[in-house]
Formats: structure tokens, C-alpha cells, sequence
């Protein structure tokens, strides 16, 4: 038998008192986007302004894949840069132009903060504008900060797609942008079912090469597919696009949902709808159900740190039975995450911001059954016996949409397991 999420609650959460702190908080820095971010722009480089400590951070997080043509790379600040700001400027435009002249296949090149540059204040938006009157039009030059000061690790993307829309070119065309970056198959997907209602005026940002044609204008809807995407969302509406609000595409009834938000907006009628969603709904729904049967009944709660926290608290709680604890993000933005706190019934703590420490202690006394946190949290939280997920698997893995709902109530059933199997082998 397969399980439906219930009818949506009486009373969600999105009026619920939100639980304000501001502290010390254990998060990796924007720096981390990029893993994700040049697989999916083909023609794009980004280059780190920082220091070895970036570098290492950058080589470690991607692991042990081999490019034959990298791209990305860090442009190393050393102790004598710090002292001659001047030197430091100059020489970057050297290494950029080095670069160009190796590299003919970038045409979009992305300098990017980190803290470091940021201490010496120095001014990478200046660069860019240099550099892209010298590479125009064959690369344009951006630039955003991945700087971990005061940033979580998914406010990377947000910065690095925010710095594009400036530079697209003006459309009156309507059309509907798609907004984060999923990876290529799950895009796909996505496409494919949009397609299949009759909605083709269809863009991605960002794109998966430069000369894409992606433009955008006052007949332009957006979706966001993730929702990290606060000063991507602003910078849209200011270029004139309109924002549909929608769970984000996480599970069944997520996925559902946000289809239909934007079925709606371009007038596709029920019976296609259903006709195109019915056979993946059913799929999706079966999927989930195998892993809900490990999470049904059990408790959860998130520690601050991708975001996803409030769409995954709404997924894991009406479509695989789980009961949240506690709700923490680093920011909610009601604008973003509004329809996904509609849906989530009332009960649990929600909790912007952090004050490590504190909110140790409430986990501690909650004893969840899971809890969603960040790397540095997760080992000792393991160490007193508490079962994890690390948050930034989920960044990492592809979770979106119906075909892939299963593999995300996987993501958190297998910690259970383990640590089932753990017993067991401990009796
Ligand atoms: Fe560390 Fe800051 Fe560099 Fe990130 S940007 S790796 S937090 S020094």
C-alpha cells in the first residue's frame, strides 16, 4: 500500500513565533558551491581570491575527481600581497589574462571572494569590470563572495547566480525560468514533464553554456528549484521577473505541488496535468514508501546549515511519518519558504539562526531519533549516540523531484539502519 501525504493541516507553521539566535555557529563556507556549480556551467571557471587554506578546503571537498581541463582553481594571496594591496590587484589581472590566453574554451569567468580577500578589502568587483572590457564579448567577468564570514555553505550559489542576472540581456519574451542548479538529469526530468503539459518557453538559470540565449524581463515567471536562492529571487524581481511561490519539488506531494503552482500559471488544465503526473506520482509514492516504513514514528530535528531544513521537515513529516523536534535554518525567508511552513503542522520548535551551544543542549534533551546537522556537529553527536545525517549530502546527491524522491527518504532512513545494525551487532 502506498502512503499519501494527509490533507494539509489546519494551522502550518508560517505564523508559528520563530525562535531568534544569534551566535556561534558551525557551518562550511560559500567556497563549497563551486563543486556543484562548474559541473553544470560547461564554459565557466571560477576562480578562488584566497588563501592555501581555500585551496585545500576546494581540493578536499571535491574529492578525488580528475579534470583534464579543470574548472576551478585558486588564485593564492600571500602573506606579501596583504601588506601591497596595489601589487595584489595588478597581479590578479595578470593571472586572469594568463589564464584567458590558456584557456580559450572559458566564457564565463568567476572571481570569487573568500575571507581573505575580503580582510584586505580587496575589490573584486573592480576586476571583473576591468577584465570584461578587456575579454568582451568572448568572456564576461563576474564576481561574488564564498567567504565563510557569516555565510553558510549553499549561499554560494545564491551569490554566484545573484551576480548574473545584472549581465543578462533584457527579453519581453514570456517565458518560465527555472532557478538553481540541479543536476543535468534531474533537469531534465523537469523539463521533460513541463514539455509534456505544453509549457516550452523554458530557461535555466544558470545555464549549461554561456551562449545559451537566457534573457530575462518583465514576462518572465520564475521557479526556484532550491530554497537557498533569497538574493537570486530579489535580484529577478528587480530586473523585472515575477516569482511563483511553491513547496519546493522535494517528495511527492512537494514535487505536486510545485508543478501545479506553475501549471497554473500558464493554464494547463487538470486532466493533463493528471495525464502527464499520474504514472511518476505513483512511483514516487511507492518509493517513498519503502523507506518510510524505517522512519515512520521516529523523531527528527534539524540543525541549521543547508536551508532545506523547513521543505525537508515538511516532506519527512507528511510523507514518511517522521515527527519533527525542532526546525532550525540559518534564515527563513517566508517569501521563499512560506508555502512549505503552510504545510507543516504545527508542533515543532522553528528556529532561525544558531547559538551552537544552546541548541545542543536542546537536542540533547530531546534525544531525536535523527538529527540533520552539519559535518563539525555530527561526530560527536555520534559519539553520544545520537544517529546523523550530515546535511551537505543532500547538496551533493540528487533529491529532486518525483523519480528521485525515493533516494531522498533513503538519505535518512539509512542512518537508522546502521545504527539498527549496530545494535544488533553490539547485543
Ligand atoms: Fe576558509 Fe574563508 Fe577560505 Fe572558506 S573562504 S576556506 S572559510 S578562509
Amino acid at each position: 500500500m502506498t502512503h499519501h501525504a494527509p490533507p494539509p493541516p489546519a494551522a502550518g507553521c508560517r505564523e508559528t513565533p520563530v525562535l531568534k539566535q544569534r551566535g556561534q555557529h558551525e557551518v562550511f563556507c560559500g567556497l563549497t558551491g563551486i563543486i556543484w556549480l562548474h559541473r553544470k556551467m560547461q564554459d565557466a571557471f571560477f576562480l578562488v581570491v584566497g588563501s592555501r587554506t581555500c585551496a585545500h578546503l576546494l581540493q578536499s571537498a571535491a574529492g578525488v575527481m580528475i579534470f583534464a581541463e579543470p574548472r576551478f582553481g585558486t588564485a593564492i594571496l600571500e602573506e606579501t600581497d596583504l601588506a601591497g594591496l596595489a601589487d595584489a590587484q595588478a597581479e590578479l589581472e595578470r593571472d586572469v589574462d594568463r589564464l584567458l590566453a590558456r584557456r580559450t574554451d572559458i566564457r564565463q569567468l568567476f572571481l570569487v571572494g573568500s575571507c581573505p580577500s575580503e580582510v584586505i578589502k580587496l575589490d573584486l568587483a573592480r576586476a571583473a569590470e576591468k577584465l570584461t572590457a578587456r575579454h568582451a564579448p568572448k568572456v564576461r567577468v563576474l564576481n561574488y563572495s564564498g567567504s565563510g564570514i557569516e555565510t553558510t555553505f549553499t549561499e554560494g550559489e545564491d551569490a554566484c547566480l545573484a551576480s548574473m542576472v545584472p549581465a543578462l540581456p533584457e527579453t519581453d519574451k514570456r517565458q518560465l525560468l527555472l532557478v538553481g542548479a540541479l543536476p543535468d538529469v534531474v533537469e531534465d526530468q523537469a523539463l521533460d514533464l513541463l514539455g509534456k503539459m505544453g509549457i516550452d518557453d523554458i530557461s535555466v538559470l544558470p545555464a549549461r553554456h554561456a551562449d545559451s540565449g537566457l534573457a530575462v524581463g518583465p514576462n518572465t515567471v520564475f521557479a526556484l528549484t532550491q530554497p537557498f536562492l533569497g538574493g537570486t529571487l530579489a535580484a529577478l524581481e528587480r530586473r523585472g521577473a515575477r516569482h511563483l511561490p511553491a513547496p519546493f519539488p522535494f517528495g511527492e506531494e512537494g514535487t505536486t505541488a510545485w508543478l501545479q503552482a506553475v501549471a497554473r500559471e500558464f493554464g494547463v488544465d487538470e486532466a493533463r496535468f493528471d495525464a502527464v503526473t499520474g504514472a511518476p506520482r505513483a512511483r514516487a509514492r511507492k518509493a517513498v514508501a519503502k523507506a518510510a516504513t524505517t522512519l515512520s514514528g521516529k523523531s527528527v530535528f534539524f540543525f541549521p546549515d543547508s536551508q532545506l531544513e523547513i521543505p525537508l521537515a515538511r516532506f519527512l513529516t507528511r510523507e514518511c511519518g517522521m515527527e519533527a523536534v525542532e526546525v532550525g535554518a540559518p534564515y527563513i525567508h517566508k517569501s521563499v519558504v512560506g508555502p512549505d511552513l503552510d504545510l507543516l503542522s504545527q508542533g515543532p520548535t522553528i528556529a532561525e539562526g544558531q547559538d551552537v551551544e544552546l541548541q545542543l543542549d536542546r537536542c540533547r534533551t530531546a534525544r531525536p531519533d535523527l538529527t540533520v546537522c552539519g559535518l563539525g556537529l555530527a561526530n560527536p553527536l555520534e559519539a553520544e549516540g545520537l544517529a546523523t545525517k550530515w546535511a551537505i549530502e543532500l547538496v551533493f546527491t540528487p533529491v529532486h523531484f518525483y523519480e528521485q524522491a525515493g533516494d531522498l527518504a533513503a538519505l535518512f532512513s539509512r542512518p537508522l539502519h546502521r545504527r539498527n545494525a549496530l545494535k544488533l551487532e553490539a547485543a
